[in-house]
């Protein structure tokens, strides 16, 4: 598997796009940086979108690729998220006022969007890929992944404060190549962080000592572009090793 790094930044500003990676041309997981990064050929092969919330710095381009695919696509793009993100999905976005509902055009019959909702607690197929998606904890319904295409796999927290059930889920995966966790806030803001449902510095200590398997390469995503700065700083005082922070435009070979 190759994955893209479209967009892992916490906010967007210049140069900093929020979280959307793409693996191989078909599959996005988060959907913050699609129509920013791929041009329209590239746009029109992504089969799957899957998400792991319904906050908007991960639904964004989710309307504008769908805005796009109108009678350009024949088959429509399937988007996959938890029961509660379709449904923020479906009331909040494509319900005909902030956006036209795009799951009914150009026709209900074949739509340019179709939500399908996961389960959690049970592997999932998209395309050749499994997926097997864990409750984290967030402000709102999130969920972090394990990817697995054959022998190998990767994990993805989504946005999460401290969590043990998708520790459980990563300890258990054999062939894991890599781990993608979150941190968003300088621990001088631990509370803002807990409130709100991210990681610190100060957390992500206690996160990756819940990982039993030695060795895979941790690499850090959706840092608040405001206390990027910082956060960095931060992250090089604790010298974690094997822990990297993403850019826009790496790719990672699983
Ligand atoms: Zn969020
Ligand atoms: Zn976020």
């Amino acid at each position: 598997m190759r994955l893209r790094v479209l967009g892992c930044s916490g906010g967007e500003l210049p140069h900093h796009r929020t979280t959307c990676f793409l693996l191989g041309a078909r599959l996005a997981v988060d959907a913050g940086a699609l129509t920013a990064s791929l041009s329209l050929p590239e746009l029109m092969r992504v089969d799957d979108v899957v998400l792991t919330h319904g906050h908007l710095d991960h639904v964004k381009d989710v309307p504008l690729l769908a805005d796009l695919m109108v009678g350009r696509r024949r088959r429509p793009v399937t988007v996959h998220a938890s029961k509660g993100a379709t449904e923020t999905l479906r009331r909040s976005l494509f319900n005909g006022r902030l956006w036209p509902d795009f799951t009914r055009i150009p026709s209900a019959q074949n739509p340019v969007v179709r939500l399908q909702a996961f389960p959690f607690g049970e592997p999932f197929r998209i395309g050749p890929h499994s997926v097997s998606a864990v409750k984290v904890r967030h402000t709102v319904e999130s969920s972090g992944f394990v990817v697995r295409r054959g022998a190998s796999a990767f994990a993805i927290s989504g946005d999460t404060g401290p969590t043990t059930a998708f520790w459980r889920e990563v300890n258990r995966q054999p062939g894991l190549r890599a781990l993608l966790v979150e941190l968003s806030f300088p621990s001088r803001m631990q509370r803002l962080a807990d409130r709100s449902g991210h990681l610190t510095p100060r957390t992500l200590v206690g996160e990756l000592a819940k990982v039993e398997r030695a060795g895979v390469p941790v690499y850090l995503y959706h840092l608040k572009p405001a206390f990027e700065a910082e956060l960095r700083a931060e992250l090089a005082e604790l010298g974690l090793r094997g822990v990297t922070v993403l850019e826009g435009g790496d790719e990672i070979a699983i």
